[in-house]
């Protein structure tokens, strides 16, 4: 809890900050919320160590739940007296737990999740801890929009910085493209707004997890919700490596020239299949089943198709609402079939070999390669029209270190038919290279983290090095 010495390094932090005391909305927060600060000896320390994935268990150095910019601002004299690195929990989902990192201050953040739309602008302001469900509730009831992602306990912050990619992206973009604007603290405690095409906001634009800054509000842009969710799947099952093949090259031709408004995954679980397929526009309806013809004789199944109201249709892509424990992690950002075609069996006979071990492929592209967003960013590897990842779950606990076994061996196996390209919100603690492999060039991000971090107060396991 809040120690007097920490009590006094906030007060004289917050006659520093003028500028803090401004952002109405970055202070007035939940209203039960409380600052707090837990030590290792601490009886709240178990608590606030707690991740949405329950295999991880980090030992921060001590754990700030904040409620307002002020605490962020004293969080960060805290570290600085204390000879601390900070790392930062918005929504606390990152598969590493990087938000907690060992021995350093972690900032949580999550009770801070004010939010508020303008009605005349219809831009969304929001506070970094507020999760995904709480943001649909928001705006869908005002018939608004932010396109995110699916799971409904992921928090804005670190969704936004990495990308967000979801059912939308391909018809607007991925999260950071839609962001107009932010707040953060930079690592001398003081606030920055940016707009426009500040270079602060495009580096966040992808590249803005625990690098420069503690980011304490976004606006964004939102778009018109849709109407319905146009819903289909086709399964099969009993599949052999040989017959995976054939499914994953069609179904990637097949949606090579998916209509923007949809999207597709392909998720190999054990030998069965299953195939989503979404869209929000009926028009598009008739395009995408002549697409898919060839993929619907090749499986057992294909369903009919349904068509929610949008608001109820998304709950059934919001997934468990943990902690869980799990091992999931970026299997590459993906061009077309061809990266995968030598070793697409010998994939799925890894799937195959380990229960509860997942694999799956998204499609990206559509808005997401719009050249303005691409300028406005650094999200590399837009080029990429697919995004492959691997999922790792168990049961009981005896399972774990067979599933970890499989998870790596398929990521070995990628890594060494050069799939290196990954998604930096889908981190592995075992990528060889993370920062290219997450960023590609890289040198405007050292240039942003050396302006706003010099000292690295902000020091992502993964992050941008100086
Ligand atoms: C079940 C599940 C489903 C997911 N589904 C999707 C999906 O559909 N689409 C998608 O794109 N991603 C998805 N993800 C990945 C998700 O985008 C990342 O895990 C993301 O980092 C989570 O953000 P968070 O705020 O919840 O996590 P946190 O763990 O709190 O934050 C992740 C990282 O972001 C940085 N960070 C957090 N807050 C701030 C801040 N305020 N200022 C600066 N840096 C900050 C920190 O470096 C931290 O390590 C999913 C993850 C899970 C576990």
């Amino acid at each position: 809890m809040i120690t007097p010495t920490h009590l006094q390094a906030r007060r004289k932090f917050i006659q520093l900050s003028t500028v803090a005391l401004l952002m109405p909305l970055a202070r007035g927060q939940s209203a039960t919320a409380k600052t707090s600060i837990d030590l290792p000896e601490s009886h709240g320390y178990r608590d606030a160590c707690l991740l949405f994935n329950s295999r991880l268990k980090p030992k921060p150095a001590a754990v700030m739940k904040c409620v307002t910019e002020d605490d962020v601002i004293s969080g960060i004299q805290w570290a600085n007296e204390h000879k601390k690195k900070i790392s930062l929990k918005s929504g606390g989902h990152c598969f590493e737990g990087f938000c907690m990192a060992d021995d350093t201050l972690s900032l949580d953040l999550s009770n801070m999740n004010a939010m508020s739309l303008d009605p005349k602008t219809h831009i969304f302001t929001v506070a970094p801890g507020a999760k995904l469900r709480q943001i649909n509730d928001f705006l869908l009831a005002k018939g608004r929009v932010l396109p995110a992602g699916s799971c409904a306990g992921v928090g804005i912050g670190g969704l936004t910085l990495g990308g967000g990619y979801g059912m939308l992206a391909r018809q607007y973009g991925l999260t950071c493209d839609l962001l107009m604007g932010l707040r953060v603290v930079d690592a001398e405690g003081k606030g920055h707004d940016c707009d426009g095409d500040h270079e602060l906001l495009k580096a966040c634009r992808g590249g803005g997890n625990g690098n420069f800054g503690v980011i304490t509000q976004f606006r964004f842009r939102t778009q018109k919700a849709p109407s319905h969710l146009y819903n289909r799947r086709f399964k099969a099952k009993n599949l052999t490596p040989a017959k995976v093949k054939i499914l994953l090259e069609t179904w990637f031709r097949a949606t090579k020239d998916l209509p923007r408004d949809a999207f597709s995954a392909f998720v190999l679980n054990g030998n069965s299949l299953t195939i989503l397929l979404t869209h929000t526009n009926l028009q598009s309806q008739e395009q995408i089943t002549a697409m898919m013809k060839p993929l619907e004789k090749l499986v057992g199944t294909t369903t009919r198709y349904y068509a929610p109201l949008y608001p109820a249709a998304i709950k059934a892509y919001y997934g468990r609402s943990g902690p869980l424990p799990f091992k999931n992690a970026c299997a590459g950002m993906l061009r077309g079939f061809d990266e995968l075609d030598e070793i697409a069996e010998k994939l799925a006979q890894h799937v195959a070999a380990t229960p509860g071990v997942i694999w799956q492929v998204n499609t990206l592209g559509g808005a997401i390669q719009d050249q303005a967003f691409a300028d406005a960013s650094v999200f590399a590897h837009r080029d990429c029209s697919y995004m492959s990842e691997i999922q790792g779950y168990w049961h009981n606990a005896a399972s774990e270190p067979n599933v970890i076994k499989a998870v790596d061996a398929i990521q070995n196996l990628l890594a060494q038919h050069g799939i290196n390209r990954h998604y930096c919100n889908y981190p592995d603690k075992n990528f060889a290279n993370p920062q290219t492999a997450y960023f590609g060039e890289h040198d405007f991000l050292k240039k942003i983290k050396r302006l706003y971090d010099p000292t690295d107060l902000f020091h992502h396991p993964q992050g941008v090095r100086l």
